[in-house]
């Protein structure tokens, strides 16, 4: 079922932690990926590895960010190596596919990591053939959520009208230039942390939210 937002006719959904849940491990194994990357780089301690990884996250959007701005790393082989995880953990969920099939309009992936990668997701959740496109990092040129730069290259390349746009997303401060350009937003709030003034809905689980259930 479709939650009622009659004026949205473009569904647009981050991918991790917002498409699966955090207990699936996905994540905890390309942030581990990535202090692997930055260890071996900085010929760092494994602990010195995860603080430069946040700072980056936190200053640029993504690691990788930090990475290109700061030391000029390459982002092709920097990708293939975090996104190289353990994908067995993610399960298929019919009722997710079923939700998201359901919504009037079109339907796209925004997000911080790379195509091939945001494919194999899609394919172990079973929502590959759904989506209409997966807006990536490179074609953001680099320039990761939450950098307006990438919203705007979205919108522009994809052809969007934010007033009519939705984006569905787990880290709060991705949405905060969403509803800066109009953008309606939901946050799947797995922290517990206090609902953001743009943040106009707040849930726990997107295949619950679509399916009309209460929180
Ligand atoms: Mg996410």
């Amino acid at each position: 079922m479709a939650p009622p937002l009659p004026h949205v006719d473009i569904w647009i959904f981050d991918l991790d932690l917002t498409l699966y849940a955090p207990e699936h491990n996905i994540m905890e194994q390309v942030r581990n990926r990535i202090a692997a990357y930055v260890e071996d780089y900085f010929k760092v301690d494994q602990a010195r590895a995860h603080q430069i990884r946040y700072d980056y996250w936190r200053k640029y959007g993504t690691t990788l960010g930090g990475l290109m701005v700061e030391h000029g790393v390459d982002p092709h082989g920097y990708l293939d190596f975090v996104h190289d995880v353990d994908m067995s953990l993610l399960q298929p969920c019919e009722r997710l596919r079923t939700g998201i099939e359901a919504l009037p309009g079109r339907k796209l992936i925004f997000t911080n990591a790379d195509a091939p990668y945001a494919k194999r997701v899609l394919e172990a959740r079973g929502l590959d053939g759904i989506f209409e496109d997966i807006f990536d990092i490179h074609r953001m040129a680099h320039k990761p959520k939450p950098a307006t730069d990438s919203y705007d290259a979205l919108c522009e390349q994809m052809g969007i009208e934010p007033a009519s746009a939705l984006f569905v997303e787990d880290s709060a401060h991705n949405l905060e230039p969403a509803k800066a350009l109009g953008m309606t937003t939901i946050w799947v709030n797995h922290s517990g942390d206090a609902r953001p003034n743009y943040v106009d809905y707040e849930i726990a689980d997107v295949a619950s939210w679509l399916a009309g259930e209460k929180e």
